[in-house]
């Protein structure tokens, strides 16, 4: 099989609430950036990055997918994923300006839309191709309710519909310029749920040590299951005075780049909770590596959802000890097969593929010049 050519594409698709906000950005719509690469069979890969639907910064990527790798993949045979990964990473020219930032998210996609068609090539859902298996439970914790532009009375009325619905945990942002409002928003929430119901928080790196340590100490009263991305992202040292000095753990990882970034974190001893993204830790060839180091460290893996679940379904199920993955269902409106929650839990991929394939009239309707 080989690459003829790259179609990439830009997708703003609407958030369900209309607009959304955390402590470090607001939003009214989720970017899906990739490509389609088509090959010289019927079967065409499906890849994306996730963005904050910006379009200067979307048109960027877009241009690194097309630009940049493109002259690098068409003639390839895109069954050698892990060979194509290698070649795209340690191109020079991609070298000398990548390993973060707009070339680290563009090739994601790549690899994303890779992994794609080595998994229809073979007629499986991609987790079938890892060796995962279908007894799995992967449950779902959902985000989409405990947003920081959120009135406190929304906050619990969408939390107590998340656990009508079946969801067994609900993440709260914080962040607020008064943190005592983040302690007051914690306790209404906690207060409204059933005590067992997991309540996770994420500061979206807006504290510094001191805050983090004293408003993290109060956690323990209302049973927080992690705090998430506490401090400046690439603190490690800073993750790991805040973890000795608080009993909440740790999760951080979705604004991590690379294995090598997750090694320094997990080696200090600075998390928890391993959250790599898939589309942003350099696709599911990289992802699968953070995976294996955090099990190296008996950590569980949390994956966060730039993918707005879609691949992270089917790592999960793939994962040898993967049991929860977060709920955000911005572009379930753009597959043939959107990742469903039921009773709580994720149902079984079945198509063959990554999960990826975007109908052909939501490339229309979202679709970006
Ligand atoms: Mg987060």
């Amino acid at each position: 099989m080989k690459i003829t050519r790259l179609e990439p594409f830009i997708l703003h698709v609407p958030v369900t609430n209309q607009r959304i906000a955390d402590s470090a950005s607001q939003i009214t719509d989720w970017g899906a950036v990739g490509t389609i690469l088509h090959t010289d069979t019927e079967i065409r890969g499906y890849g994306y990055t996730g963005t904050l639907a910006h379009i200067a910064t979307d048109r960027l990527i877009r241009r690194c997918i097309g630009e940049a790798f493109g002259e690098l993949l068409v003639g390839e045979d895109p069954l050698s994923v892990r060979q194509l990964w290698m070649k795209l990473y340690h191109a020079p020219a991609i070298r000398w300006l990548g390993r973060a930032g707009i070339v680290q998210m563009a090739l994601s996609a790549v690899d994303i839309a890779l992994w794609d068609i080595k998994a229809k090539a073979a007629g499986m859902p991609l987790w079938k191709l890892l060796g995962g298996s279908e007894t799995k439970r992967i449950e779902a914790y959902n985000t989409d309710g405990g947003w920081l532009n959120f009135s406190e009375q929304l906050l619990v009325e969408c939390a107590k519909r998340a656990v009508d619905e079946g969801f067994t945990g609900i993440k709260l942002k914080v962040g607020s310029p008064d943190p005592h409002d983040d302690l007051d928003r914690i306790r209404a929430v906690r207060q409204a749920i059933p005590p067992r119901t997991r309540l996770m928080v994420d500061a979206n790196g807006r504290w510094d040590l001191p805050t983090a340590i004293r408003f993290g100490r109060r956690f323990t009263d209302y049973d927080v299951y992690w705090l998430e991305e506490p401090l400046w992202f690439d603190d490690v040292r800073g993750h790991a005075a805040l973890a000795r000095a608080i009993q909440t753990p740790i999760a951080l990882g979705e604004s991590l780049y690379s294995p090598d970034a997750f090694a320094q974190f997990l080696d200090a001893g600075a998390v928890h909770f391993v959250q790599p993204d898939v589309t942003r830790v350099g696709g599911v060839t990289p992802w699968l590596q953070v995976a294996d180091l955090a099990h190296a460290y008996r950590l569980p893996i949390v994956p966060h959802a730039g993918d707005m679940m879609q691949v992270h379904v089917h790592l999960a199920f793939a994962d040898r000890t993967c049991t929860l993955v977060e709920y955000i269902p911005w572009l379930r409106v753009c597959f043939d097969e959107p990742a469903t929650v039921e009773d709580g839990a994720f149902k079984l991929p079945q198509a063959p593929g990554a999960g990826t394939t975007i109908r052909p009239e939501r490339m229309v309707r979202f679709g970006i010049e």
